[in-house]
């Protein structure tokens, strides 16, 4: 894998969502065939001899990175999702955004006692979503494996948030 050819599959889009956030567009990565293999492949490589049973991602971007990875890893694939999306009994948790909250919830019975979870992101940012995932994982009872990203935005220090845990990612800003 080249990093730098990575990096140039993700594209900035300035003052997306909201004024000043320079948003880290990786659909060029995701349409490219070789570009998305290699991401794939070399974040399975990092974690091949972790033993990971299950792939945690979030809507909607990290379903895909999740799905794909949690395949290459013969894992099994669980869902956080934004209130409401889930059908059977769920367990929430909340984190700060920038303004305000949000929140993400998972099926109680996603995860068994003990199982090993990675969780999984396109974007490391300030590590909120990370730190919520990974409570939801403990409320039930599984184990944090890892936590692996696409990319990081090293600036906003999302690692001080998520120390506790093995945090790995392919391209840092
Ligand atoms: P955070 O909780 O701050 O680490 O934010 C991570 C979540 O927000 C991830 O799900 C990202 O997809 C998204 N995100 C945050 N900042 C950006 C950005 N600059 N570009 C793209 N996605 C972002």
């Amino acid at each position: 894998m080249n990093v730098q050819t990575l990096r140039d599959h993700i594209r900035d889009i300035p003052d997306f969502p909201t004024d000043g956030i320079m948003f880290k567009d990786i659909t060029p990565l995701l349409a490219d065939a070789q570009a998305f293999h290699d991401s794939i492949n070399a974040l399975a490589n990092h974690y091949d001899a972790t033993g990971v049973d299950l792939v945690m991602g979030a809507e909607a971007r990290g379903f895909i990175l999740a799905g794909a990875l949690a395949h290459r890893l013969n894992a099994g694939f669980i869902p956080a999702r934004k209130p409401g999306k889930l059908p059977h009994n769920v367990t929430k948790a909340e984190y700060d955004l920038e303004y305000g909250t949000d929140t993400l919830e998972i099926h109680t019975d996603a995860i068994a006692e003990n199982q090993r979870v990675l969780i999984v992101d396109d974007v490391l940012a300030t590590g909120g979503t990370a730190s919520a995932k990974a409570r939801l994982v403990e409320e039930l009872g599984g184990t944090v494996v890892g936590m692996g990203f696409l990319l990081e935005l090293g600036f906003l220090n999302g690692r001080s948030k998520i120390a506790d845990y093995d945090v790995y990612s392919l391209i840092q800003y």
